[in-house]
């Protein structure tokens, strides 16, 4: 038997289906791109609207199941845009009461953590979540996930994305940006934003963007980004582990597909003695699999709600979410 698990968050409708062992039998996304500038929540939600359908169809193709072989349908309940994620529970919805399958709500973040630490194969670790709208540093401690430290602003991804579009770029910034820090080598002098156990990310885009105003090389510029704020992450990351005595740290969301970032969390993890372990990048970005993973989970600990009872949660908040599965 099979979990099928629907992403609507934000940009990426997407549909997985996964076994019992967490084993992504299928995955189909789609990811809407605005023609300029950021996302719009009403358009990215009609995008979602006219692509989950298909999704659905090809997981199930791809994957070999059929609607009777599904234990349940799982949904990104939050946080997340309103309008995006009542498409993806609109089609849940619906599928659970076409196909009489039980409906199970899986918080996103928490759905980061657990494909991360199934694929690890680590018990308890740290997750550094790293993406567009989200950057966050979680750990389970006393029957909740936890979140340790958070940006105080803007996600990276979207502080990243922005930075790229103002620089004549266009979206997703990210994965561009990237490339470009390949050939910089000089390493610009920029706000080193972190706070206690948080960072924020909107004076280093100023900063930025005045430096690039006085003719700053833009692969140095992307060079210094990158460097100062994968570095801000890592440090919150460290402060973390030491401070609640974890030795794994598992990476999730877009960001967490950056190579230097990888690098740089793996560098300090194993200097402390522990392990890290990102994902394969498919499963990194938001993902349906992810989502079907967490909702076979919270099944098998009993959770699932009737259709009345499973209105989404744009501000979810992670640590206010019950994971009962991690209580035995
Ligand atoms: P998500 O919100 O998790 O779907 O991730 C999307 C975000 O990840 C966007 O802001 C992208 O710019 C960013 N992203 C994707 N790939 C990379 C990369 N290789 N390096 C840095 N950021 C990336
Ligand atoms: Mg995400």
């Amino acid at each position: 038997m099979v979990t099928l698990g629907i992403e609507s968050t934000a940009h990426t409708a997407s549909v997985g289906i996964v076994d019992r062992e967490a084993k992504v039998l299928s995955l189909a996304s789609d990811m809407y791109r605005p023609a300029k500038g950021g996302i719009h929540p009403r358009e990215a939600a009609n995008h979602h609207v006219e692509v989950l359908p298909g999704l659905v169809g090809q997981a199930l193709d791809a994957s070999g199941t059929a609607p009777g072989d599904l234990d349940a349908i799982a949904f990104a309940q939050g946080p997340g845009l309103g309008p995006c994620l009542r498409a993806g529970a609109t089609v849940a919805r619906m599928l659970s009461l076409a196909w009489d399958r039980p409906l199970v709500p899986v918080n996103h973040c928490v759905a980061h953590v657990e494909i991360a630490r199934v694929l690890s194969g680590f018990d308890d670790p740290m997750l550094l979540y790293a993406s567009g709208g989200n950057t966050q540093v979680i750990a389970y401690a006393r029957g909740r996930y936890r979140v340790l430290g958070e940006t105080l602003d803007i996600g990276i991804g979207n502080f990243l994305d922005k930075l790229w579009i103002e620089l004549g770029g266009t979206f997703p910034g990210g994965p561009a940006l990237e490339i470009e820090a390949r050939s910089g080598s000089e390493l610009l002098d920029l706000p080193y934003s972190v706070h206690g156990m948080d960072v924020a990310f909107s004076g280093i885009l100023t900063a930025a963007l005045a430096l690039h105003a006085r003719g700053a090389r833009r692969a140095d510029l992307a060079y210094s980004i990158e460097v100062t704020t994968y570095a801000m992450l890592t440090e919150i990351t460290e402060r973390a582990l030491a401070h609640r005595r974890r030795a794994t740290v598992v990476l999730g969301g877009g960001v967490a597909c950056n190579e230097r970032l990888r690098n740089m969390v793996r560098a300090m993890v194993e200097e402390r003695g522990g392990s890290m372990f990102a994902p394969p990048r498919s499963l990194c970005v938001d993902n349906g699999a992810m989502i079907a993973w967490t909702g076979h989970l919270a099944r098998t600990a009993g959770r699932s709600v009737p259709v009345e009872g499973s209105a989404v949660e744009p501000r979810q908040r992670t640590d206010l979410v019950p994971t009962p599965w991690r209580a035995n």
